[in-house]
């Protein structure tokens, strides 16, 4: 067993109703703790967000904030678990997956639908089964997953091909395109082949802290106007669109709408094809309707997910790609996104 930094950034595990207003509210993360005596089995040491945030509340500053505690601790510890609410966890997890460049240690995230101290809550289990995954070791020492993942449920899950399913269901994440890396039942089964192996163990850590937000993510709908279309894509300094689009990367076959998008695209702006279905594969050969697109210059993001395709853009840009980079990257995996 390794030794674990626990890092609570917030979210529903450690709420608390307000007696008044009856809506859930953070409280501090040592009255979160007492709660969870089983932590005590573990080699575990705690940071905490200040004041912790409801994941909406969770961007590109706090995203930073993580990774450079992960970056400042790297040294010391052998695996990280971040307690996140799960609203925004996905986007969290897919973003620290493409800032931690070369990650060889396990960083799981968690969180759960009922606070840890209500009745029949999920967040005692999840905190638990978190940490004791993260602090999983080969006998030669190796942490068993050296990546970013999200723990719910009974489900391992890689961070960047992970979407937040339900709002109510205790199982309430996802990985539609890509099987879970462990199942926790009586064992935790981890599944080794689908885990991401580390190819080079000396590579050292390049931390990608800086984000670029001049991003844009939106629906193709059935009737959507051409000029909705060209004013979004107007914005000045946009850089990225996320362009959820029907099944296999479709939309309505209007001129005036692939005019709009191939405009974009000559002006620099990176447009991926990300489907509107839960599962599946970005292909715009396969009809009219996408191959049209295609020909305005819109990539496909293939499977990945949308949180996955816009964090990756925002690193891309961040790191000063110019867009022609842009596009050539997002086409490969950076890291088991696609
Ligand atoms: N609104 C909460 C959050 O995302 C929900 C949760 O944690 O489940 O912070």
């Amino acid at each position: 067993m390794g030794r674990i930094l626990l890092i609570y950034t917030g979210g529903t595990i450690g709420m608390k109703e307000n007696h008044l207003t009856g809506a859930l509210e953070s409280v501090d993360f040592k009255s979160v703790l007492m709660a969870v005596h089983e932590i005590r089995e573990f080699d575990v040491d705690t940071v905490s967000f200040d004041p912790p945030l409801d994941s909406s509340d969770m961007g590109p500053k706090q995203w930073r904030k993580l990774a450079e505690i992960i970056v400042e601790n790297y040294g010391k510890y052998d695996g990280f678990v971040v307690l996140h609410g799960t609203d925004t966890m996905a986007y969290t997890a897919s973003a620290l997956s493409f800032m931690l460049e070369g990650l060889r240690k396990p960083v799981v995230l968690t969180g759960s639908q009922l606070p840890i101290g209500k009745l029949r809550t999920d967040g005692t289990e999840n905190l638990v089964t978190a940490i004791e995954i993260a602090s999983a070791v080969y006998d030669n020492g190796e942490p068993r997953v050296p990546e970013v993942s999200i723990f719910f449920h009974d489900k391992l899950l890689r961070g960047n091909r992970t979407t937040k399913s339900s709002a109510e269901r205790f199982d309430a994440f996802h990985s539609y395109n890509y099987p879970p890396l462990a199942h926790s039942a009586v064992d935790i089964e981890y599944n080794t082949a689908a885990i991401m192996k580390v190819d080079n163990v000396d590579k050292p850590l390049i931390p990608h802290y800086d984000m670029d937000t001049n991003m844009l993510v939106m629906s193709m709908f059935p009737g959507i106007k051409a000029d909705v279309l060209g004013s979004m894509l107007s914005i000045k300094g946009l850089k990225g669109v996320i362009l959820r689009t029907f099944g296999a990367g479709n939309a309505p076959q209007d001129t005036a709408i692939a005019n709009q998008l191939r405009q974009a695209t000559e002006k620099g702006i990176v447009i991926v094809n990300i489907t509107q279905c839960t599962d599946g594969n970005v292909e715009m050969h396969r009809y009219g309707t996408g191959l049209h697109l295609y020909e305005a210059g819109v990539i496909s993001g293939q499977d990945a997910t949308v949180e996955a395709a816009l964090t990756k853009m925002m690193r891309l840009f961040g790191d000063g790609m110019t867009a022609d980079e842009v596009k050539e990257a997002m086409m490969h995996s950076l890291c088991g996104e696609i």
